[in-house]
């Protein structure tokens, strides 16, 4: 008997397990461009209710939530402050450009998390020539960075900036359960310093679509004309809203068992001749760069042979991913791979 394929690429690869299918069989639906279905309303204000928000709106995918927010936050000639390897800039397809005729401000940060500072100098002075600073949008956990979480005194910081200036803050949450359950931090927090949150559903909470925006009564309410010239009104949504339901309900603890295994496989790796560092391991990413003897794509291939399965994210860079997927059974059959390959 073959031994389970083990997918490390990413955390949207997880399938629904039968007690998730069972709850979205039973949901109950209508027609939610009509606002009429009960399963997507109580996962919205579930979802908001968690960060003391006061709405929500679902969507299909934390690409949409996030360009949605930054359209409705935004006007053209305007700019959005975010790192240089945030997702809203570089894998969201240009979309700030394209829905939103927005510039944007790309800081450096450090695996992906900014300062107070670099924000505020880089937020626009009134003058004719430049774009004005319309949003400051920051990513945790940082997907680029390892998986790096914000010290909560830092965003508090950030969010002063914020306020001072009168510029709303968004948060790209796609893992913000990860950085919770990571920190300790609050959700109720969160909601208090950003006026809106990007939540992905589909990623670590092991929903097989969609993502929440969160913000107030009267932001969510603009959104959803955006999300309708966007192609993104469904009708009788509440059967994948229902699995949505089920992974904010039983999902989000357990993604401590992930960042756990996570950290063997960091550490295994950093005793791995052949692997040069290791970024820090904070949540469920870990991302590892190989020495120039062993080239990135016989890596691969040799894991595949094993049944495993990771991506490339850079040149020699190496991204493993846990999941609710992978179990401890296959962290040991990973491990001894990794062993092997020093052979
Ligand atoms: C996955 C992800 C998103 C959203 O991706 P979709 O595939 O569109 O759901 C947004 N931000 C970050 C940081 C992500 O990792």
């Amino acid at each position: 008997m073959s031994l389970p394929l083990i997918d490390l690429r990413s955390d949207t690869v997880t399938r629904p397990t039968p007690a998730m299918l069972d709850a979205m069989f039973r949901a109950s639906v209508g027609d939610d461009v009509y606002d009429e279905d009960p399963t997507v309303r109580a996962l919205e204000e579930e979802a908001a209710s968690r960060f003391g928000l006061e709405a929500g709106l679902f969507c299909p995918s934390g690409t949409m939530t996030n360009q949605i927010a930054i359209k409705a936050h935004t006007e053209p000639l305007s700019e959005v402050v975010c790192e240089q390897t945030s997702h809203i800039y570089l894998w969201e397809v240009g979309g700030i450009a394209f829905h939103s005729g927005a510039s944007v401000a790309l800081l450096p940060g450090n695996r992906g998390r900014l300062t107070a500072e670099q924000v505020e100098a880089a937020i626009r002075p009134v003058n004719i020539h430049y774009p004005t600073t319309s949003l400051i949008s920051l990513e945790n956990t940082h997907n680029r960075g390892g998986g790096s979480c914000y010290e909560l005194s830092e965003i508090e910081s950030i969010a002063e900036v914020a306020q001072r200036h009168n510029i709303p803050l968004h948060l790209d949450g796609a893992r913000v359960f990860n950085a919770l359950v990571a920190t300790g931090q609050s959700a109720k927090e969160y909601g208090r310093l950003f006026d809106t949150i990007s939540v992905c559903l589909s990623k670590g909470l092991g929903a097989p679509v969609g993502s929440v925006l969160l913000g107030s009564k009267q932001f969510i309410q603009k959104t959803k004309r955006i999300r309708k010239v966007m192609g993104g009104g469904m009708r009788q949504a509440g059967y994948i809203a229902a699995a949505g339901l089920y992974a904010l309900e039983n999902n989000v603890e357990r993604l401590a068992d992930d960042h756990a295994r996570a950290q063997r496989l960091g550490a295994t790796l950093a005793t791995q001749p052949y692997v040069a560092t290791v970024l820090p391991v904070e949540t469920n990413l870990v991302i590892f760069k190989l020495e120039d003897s062993m080239p990135a794509e016989q890596f691969l291939a040799k894991l595949e042979e094993q049944g495993i399965k990771a991506s490339s994210f850079g040149p020699q860079m190496i991204r493993f991913v846990t999941h609710l997927d992978v179990d401890d059974a296959m962290i040991e059959r990973i491990e001894a791979a990794l062993t092997d390959l020093q052979g």
